[in-house]
C-alpha cells in the first residue's frame, strides 16, 4: 500500500548534546555571528569561503544542505570565526529529519507563519490522522498538517513525522481561511491540551523543528504562532495547557 509518510525521531543524547554545548559556549563565545544576504551569483562555497568557513560549517549552521541553490535576498548565518571547526552548533535534528527539511523546494517567501495545533485527541499518527482528513474532512492532500509530533501514542514521544503537504510544498489544510492556509506551515502535536500539557519530549521536539523551519524559511520567532492568535475564528487550539508565552519566549533567545 502507498504510504507517503516517512517518520523520524528526534535525537536524543542529552548527555552527548549537554557536553557539546558546554564546548559550543565555550569557543563559540568570542565568535560573532553575522547574517549575510544573499547577492546574484552568490555560492555556498564562495560565501563559506570569504568567510573563512567550509561548506559544510556554513550549510549546517543554516540547516540546509552543501548542495543548496541560494537565491537571491536569502538570509545566511554566518558563524564567528572563532568557532569555525567542527564544534559550530549542531541541529538537534536527526539528520534524515534535518535532510528532509532541507530537500523540499522551498521558494523564497512561500512561508509567512508557522502554526501550532494540537490534535485534541489522545492517540494519532500520520496514518490515522491522514485517512481521517482524507475519509472525513474530503481532503484529496490528506494530513492537514506539515509535521506532526507523537506523544507515545501513535507515534513515539517527540517523535516528528514529515508531512507530503512539506515535501511537495503544498498550501497547509490546518486553518479556517485558505489564504492563511496558503501562506502557514502547520504543526500538529498529539494530544488534548485543555486536559493536560504537551509532554517535555513533544516541546523540546517543537523547539528544534521550529528553529529548524525559521531557518529553512528564512523566518522570525514573530511568524510562529498559535493557532488561537492566527485564527480568524475563534478556537481554543493549541489549548488551555499550552506553553503558549514561555514557548514564544523561548524562541526569541538563541536555541539551548
Ligand atoms: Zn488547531
Amino acid at each position: 500500500m502507498f504510504h507517503p509518510w516517512i517518520t523520524y525521531r528526534a535525537r536524543r543524547g542529552r548527555k552527548r548534546w549537554g557536553l557539546l554545548l558546554a564546548l559550543v559556549v565555550a569557543f563559540a563565545a568570542p565568535g560573532r555571528e553575522q547574517s549575510y544576504v544573499v547577492k546574484p551569483k552568490d555560492t555556498l562555497s564562495g560565501v563559506a569561503q570569504r568567510n573563512g568557513l567550509t561548506v559544510s560549517q556554513l550549510a549546517n549552521r543554516n540547516a540546509i544542505s552543501s548542495t543548496t541553490k541560494l537565491y537571491v535576498g536569502q538570509r545566511l548565518l554566518i558563524p564567528g570565526t572563532s568557532a569555525s571547526d567542527s564544534r559550530s552548533v549542531p541541529s538537534r535534528l536527526e539528520p534524515a529529519l534535518a535532510k528532509a527539511i532541507n530537500d523540499a523546494p522551498v521558494k523564497g517567501g512561500r512561508w509567512q507563519a508557522i502554526v501550532v495545533h494540537h490534535a485534541a485527541v489522545e492517540e494519532g499518527s500520520v496514518k490515522s490522522i491522514d485517512r481521517y482528513h482524507r475519509e472525513q474532512r474530503h481532503m484529496e492532500n490528506g494530513l492537514a498538517y506539515h509535521f506532526l509530533i507523537g506523544n507515545g501514542q501513535g507515534m513515539g514521544d517527540g517523535e516528528i513525522a514529515v508531512g507530503n503537504r512539506w515535501k511537495k510544498q503544498l498550501d497547509g489544510g490546518h486553518l479556517h481561511s485558505e489564504a492563511q492556509n496558503q501562506i502557514a506551515l502547520g504543526i500538529c502535536l498529539i494530544g488534548d491540551f485543555n486536559k493536560h500539557p504537551p509532554t517535555a519530549r513533544q516541546m523540546r521536539s517543537l523547539e528544534d523543528l521550529v528553529r529548524a523551519l525559521m531557518r529553512r524559511c528564512q523566518l522570525d520567532a514573530g511568524a510562529v504562532k498559535t493557532h488561537q492568535q492566527i485564527n480568524v475564528v475563534h478556537t481554543q487550539c493549541p489549548g488551555s495547557q499550552f506553553p503558549t508565552r514561555a514557548f514564544l519566549a523561548r524562541l526569541k533567545s538563541p536555541a539551548g
